[in-house]
């Protein structure tokens, strides 16, 4: 028998009226949305479920018209649907649109409208969580794929001054400076092609990992870990542990912080389109940690 500590999340009842939220996405076993949220719902008194639906890529296309027939609230979407979803969807929000990606679906009047909460959920974590502003600094990015080009909005949107790409497939970093640099002309945007061509570390602000790699404990620092420094901030938005690259910033004394808190706001952004309501982070990020 199941027995819930009087600090345990109350599981979800079910009922005639509850509005279901579905995750959509392959694969969805891993996802820790699915308790971060009903958390959220329970500690608002919402009659919400949140619920994962494995979804193939070839069955995408219908899983998103059963949103519509089925009445849901909405849905998050994640690996490996977050760009293909987009042509099925009826509207797009600024930031969707200038990433390429959606995370966050709303039914609203009876159309689909797609979000991605990443960009701005980054934004938030990276204030709170190492106390300093993007605006005016200069900032290296691992990676090009979908979470790296909401990094870069977010340090767009954010008054950042200069972007510097580093990525394992060269031709896709400079494929992601080509379409910045003409959404946002006034950065300064650059494409490195080897570690060994980076400018001093003591020329940028902050450093974002948006690599998959490190969401293994073993997987090494995709950043040679000399090239950091003090005064550096180095994000990474893996968030399963402190990965190698957080472990070498914190042992040359940077600034630094794991994607726990980019989760978070991620998702109470999304809780917010979904509800109306301000969404309690604190519980949210409980029900992840717990
Ligand atoms: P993605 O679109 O598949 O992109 C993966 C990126 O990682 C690409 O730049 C890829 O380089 C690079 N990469 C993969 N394996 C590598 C390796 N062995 N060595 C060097 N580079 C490698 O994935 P994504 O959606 O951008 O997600 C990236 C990471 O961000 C994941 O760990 C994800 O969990 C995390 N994330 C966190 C949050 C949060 O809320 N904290 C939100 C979104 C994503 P190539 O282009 O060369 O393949």
């Amino acid at each position: 028998m199941t027995t819930w500590s009087r600090s345990a999340p109350t599981p979800p009842r079910v009922t005639g009226t509850t509005r279901v939220v579905a995750l959509l996405g392959d694969p969805v076993g891993h996802s820790r949305s699915p308790q971060m949220h009903n958390a959220a719902f329970a500690a608002l008194g919402l009659n919400y479920c949140y619920v994962p639906f494995p979804v193939r890529s070839s069955a995408l296309r219908p899983a998103i018209r059963g949103l519509v027939a089925l009445g849901v609230v909405g849905a998050n979407v994640t690996i490996p649907h977050k760009e293909r979803v987009v042509p099925y969807l009826d509207e797009l929000s600024i930031e969707a649109r200038l990433i390429g990606a959606v995370n966050t679906i709303h039914l609203y009047e009876g159309r689909l409208v797609g979000y991605n909460t990443d960009a701005r959920g980054f934004l938030r974590a990276f204030r709170e969580d190492t106390g300093v502003s993007v605006r005016g600094g200069r900032f290296l990015v691992l990676g090009a794929g979908g979470a790296a080009r909401a990094v870069v909005v977010a340090l767009a949107l954010g008054g950042a001054r200069a972007v510097t790409i580093a990525n394992r497939s060269v031709p896709k970093a400079r494929q992601l400076v080509r379409r910045f640099r003409r959404l946002f002309p006034s950065l300064d945007w650059s494409v490195v092609t080897s570690f060994r061509a980076l400018p001093p570390s003591r020329t940028f602000r902050g450093v974002v990992q948006a690599t998959s790699v490190g969401m293994r404990s073993d997987d090494p620092s995709p950043l040679p870990v000399e090239w950091l420094n003090r005064s550096l901030v180095v994000y990474d938005l893996v968030y399963s542990g402190p990965t190698m690259l957080l472990k070498a910033a914190e042992d040359v004394g940077a600034r630094h912080a794991g994607g726990l808190g980019m989760l978070v706001h991620q998702g109470a952004l999304a809780f917010t389109i979904w509800t109306a309501r301000r969404a309690p982070v604190d519980v949210m990020r409980r029900a992840l940690i717990g």
